[in-house]
């Protein structure tokens, strides 16, 4: 083979001439004659006829071998055919097999289990590649909407000694004989940091044990998250609703090929790109719930998945819902001035039923507050000392929020389950491969 070898994105976009390619058997069929491959590569598919006079008797033994997901280089003419899959056919002059496959296991229609088991193969069916596309540009969407905003990326420990959002979702390591934890946030560790850098992000792996089998919720996912000093409360929640816009134009901008492949109806996805985000309390939402949805919560109850979902049906744009009751959000929330039942936390919930994307709040400054509420909790302060010590030395107002990606990308995918927004999941009951 003469030719450097080009994508078959790149072979379509030239349209004509001969061109080297490179990639995997999508599909094969044939006769003694002819054989038809559809031939992929991460860029796209192309159909390629190998006739038995063009590449001679043995290359043509060579091409009747191949079975789906063997590996191949191959040089043709390409030229444009309104009938064949994908706009182009390939008429191959010479080919190379680099990799016979066996049987491949995944077929339509096999169970969720039989695909979860075999998730290192499913990962080159064409919907999760248009999944990994849009998760490539959600993670870098983060990226640049918080270097663009003046944030610089920084990094927490992994291993940490205490907890942050509840001790039951903690999962505790061995370390060296003592108990540490899995990161469920970086917060601990981030609000240090912002006397130093002011404004801070990352984008890190966050662990829970959750206990509940839902479609929402992994034990491992990756964790977006912000901290910024001075910051007040409704910037913080601009920030919110800048970020996912950010997201969402980025994925309209470079991913409709994808989108369309998942299937996603994108006219849902606009009015989050066009209208400002509803912002409300937590009490106006529960009247909201009342007078729209007959729904009666009792106030001080926690939002739960229904009454999001039922709350995501009244909106097409996420919805900030603020000022929570004290007692159902985290120790480290700030309380309202004139209300200390209230705190000045709020979540974002996505349209269709995609529930909490971001979580975030204000953080409480009065030292005494926080040591009362970790007593409250029946922690041991001892482990907090060096947390404490950020509201010893030059306190400032501050707040932050973290956005779980995968709940994102489940969103804008249009998935049914969490589980389909990352490459390998973890939940209670799956850990490997
Ligand atoms: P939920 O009530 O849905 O369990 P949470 O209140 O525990 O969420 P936070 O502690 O506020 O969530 O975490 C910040 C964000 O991280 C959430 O808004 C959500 O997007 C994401 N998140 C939290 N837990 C999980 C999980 N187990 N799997 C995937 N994403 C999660
Ligand atoms: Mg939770």
């Amino acid at each position: 083979m003469i030719m450097e070898f080009i994508s078959i994105q790149q072979a379509m976009d030239k349209g004509e001439g001969e061109v080297s390619l490179r990639g995997w058997v999508n599909r094969e069929r044939g006769s003694n004659k002819l054989k038809f491959i559809v031939l992929r590569d991460s860029t796209n598919t192309i159909q390629c006829v190998i006739s038995r006079a063009d590449v001679g008797d043995d290359k043509f033994a060579e091409a009747d071998k191949l079975q789906v997901e063997a590996s191949l280089e191959i040089h043709g003419e390409i030229k444009k055919d309104e009938r064949a899959p994908t706009g182009y056919e390939l008429h191959v002059k010479d080919l190379n097999v680099v990799g016979l496959s066996d049987s491949f296991p995944i077929q339509p229609g096999q169970s969720r289990e039989f695909m979860d088991d075999n998730r290192h193969l499913l990962l080159r069916s064409s919907k999760m590649v248009a999944m990994l596309k849009i998760r490539s540009t959600i993670f870098g969407a983060i990226h640049n909407y918080f270097r663009a905003e003046g944030f610089f990326e920084y990094q927490s420990p992994i291993f940490q000694s205490m907890q942050c959002e509840g001790g039951s979702t903690l999962f505790e390591c061995n370390y060296y004989g003592k108990p540490v934890y899995l990161a469920q946030t970086w917060q601990l560790y981030a609000e240090p940091a912002i006397f130093a850098l002011e404004k801070i992000y990352t984008v890190a792996p966050s662990f829970r044990a959750e206990k509940s089998k839902t479609s929402r919720h992994l034990t491992e996912y990756w964790h977006a998250e912000m901290e910024a000093a001075w910051i007040e409360f409704t910037k913080l929640q601009d920030y919110s609703e800048g970020l996912l816009k950010a997201v969402v134009k980025e994925v309209l901008d470079k991913n409709l090929t994808d989108l369309k492949i998942l299937e996603r109806d994108i006219e849902k996805l606009k009015p989050t790109l066009e209208k400002p985000f509803p912002r409300m309390t937590y009490s106006d939402a529960l009247k909201i719930l009342n007078e729209k949805a007959g729904m009666n919560v009792e106030w001080g109850k926690d939002l739960r998945t229904i009454e999001e979902d039922k709350l995501s049906e009244l909106y097409d744009t996420p919805v900030i819902v603020t000022d929570y009751p004290k007692k159902v959000k985290a120790f480290y929330m700030k309380e309202v001035a004139d209300n200390p039942d209230v705190v000045q936390g709020f979540d974002v919930i996505a349209p269709e039923h995609y529930g909490e994307i971001v979580g975030a709040s204000q953080r409480e400054d009065d030292l005494e507050k926080l040591k009362q509420r970790l007593l409250d909790q029946g922690e041991n302060l001892d482990e907090y000392e060096f947390y404490f010590d950020t509201r010893k030395y030059g306190s400032v107002p501050h707040g932050g929020f973290g956005l779980g990606v995968e709940r994102v990308i489940a969103w804008v995918c249009g998935l049914d389950n969490i589980k389909d927004a990352i490459p390998f999941p973890r939940t209670m009951l799956r850990w490997k491969p």
